[in-house]
């Protein structure tokens, strides 16, 4: 049996997201009329108490295309340093949206208003690029999938609104916060200019993600997707996953947290493993000793049929998902014991 912790992004539909899949009502998205897409993304806006959303192939499009409506040629976007926009799109910034990217030092990965206040530039300075965006990351993944505190992201939107600058949420695992906090999604939908959902990750979609905001900001966005080529077809098929999707598994997302912290209590004591980093949500990082490299680790554990990443020269990171049971948890609990250095 393969356990696979690589990422959230590798479970297989259940049997009734392939239902709903097979029955789904299709058209054509590209002239507009798949009932499904305009279902899934009607759904998706109300969820947040925002105007409209549109559905595209991946978190990466969704986070691009945010950036490039909001910004001009020659801005800079405010961020952390360890955000997936800047570590994880390809340098897709410079090269979608021909701006630079200020890369501050949060904790774990969480910027707060101060810094914020401290990176916006002087409009009226001509050395300096003209900020134009603030986007932010919850769950944080590169910080091990900590979250927001909801005071913190409000205190962000009054820095925003004093100096006219939409904010950006990449909320690929936002479900993930929200239903650790208790969180609403109308409450979070009022502190964003625009957010990105992924479908593919906790969700249990094979495939796609949803940018949702403004009426004008999302037909922007349809246009440049159809640029980068995203224009899709009968997407009703990956839609209808979507939907079920949200009817379905955003309540047991608290499950896959409980086996990540059950992860965590098999990892200690085991004698290669130096640090555990605090569990919030669906991912298990560990430290390894400066002997062991996370490369040799990770071939490792693959050859003992676990599947884990790099996420740093001694980082291990493990996330838990839709297709990681109890089951698959007491065979982790019998590999991690018995891989030896
Ligand atoms: C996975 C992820 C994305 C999007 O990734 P895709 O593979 O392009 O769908 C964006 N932001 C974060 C934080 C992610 O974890």
């Amino acid at each position: 049996m393969f356990i696979d912790l690589r990422s959230d992004t590798v479970t297989k539909p259940t049997q009734g997201m392939k239902e709903a899949m097979f029955t789904a009502e299709l058209g054509d998205d590209v002239f507009g009329d798949d009932p499904t897409v305009i279902t899934l993304e009607e759904k998706a806006a109300k969820l947040f108490g925002m105007e409209a959303a549109l559905f595209c192939a991946s978190g990466t499009m969704t986070n691009q295309l945010a950036i490039r409506v909001h910004t001009l040629p020659g801005s800079e976007v405010i961020c952390d340093k360890m955000s997936h926009i800047y570590l994880y799109e390809g340098g897709g910034v410079s090269l979608n949206s021909f701006s630079s990217l200020k890369l501050l030092e949060g904790n774990k990965g969480r910027i707060n208003a101060q810094q914020v206040r401290d990176a916006i530039n002087n409009p009226d300075d001509i050395h300096q690029p003209v900020t134009r965006l603030v986007s932010l990351e919850n769950t944080m993944n590169k910080g091990g999938g900590c979250y927001y505190q909801l005071s913190d992201i409000e205190a962000i939107r009054q820095v925003c609104n004093e100096h006219q600058l939409p904010l950006h949420l990449d909320g690929a695992r936002i479900f993930n916060a929200l239903v650790e906090t208790g969180e609403s999604t109308l409450t979070h939908g009022q502190l964003f200019d625009s957010i990105s959902i992924c479908l593919s990750k906790g969700l249990g979609c094979p495939v796609g993600s949803l940018l949702i905001g403004k009426k004008d900001f999302i037909k922007k966005a349809r246009r440049f997707r159809k640029v980068m080529g995203g224009g899709w077809r009968q997407a009703g098929f990956l839609a209808a996953a979507g939907i079920y999707a949200l009817d379905n598994h955003i309540e047991r997302l608290k499950e896959d947290h409980a086996r990540a912290r059950k992860i965590g209590q098999m990892l200690e004591g085991v004698p290669f493993v130096e640090e555990i980093y605090p569990i919030d949500t669906n991912i298990a990082i560990f430290r390894l000793p400066d002997s062991i490299l996370a490369t040799e680790f990770v071939a490792k554990a693959k050859e003992h049929e676990l599947g884990c990443v790099t996420f740093g020269k001694h980082l291990v990171r493990f996330v838990t998902h839709l297709d990681f049971s109890d089951e698959h948890l007491m065979e982790f609990e019998r590999v991690i014991k018995g891989i030896a250095f």
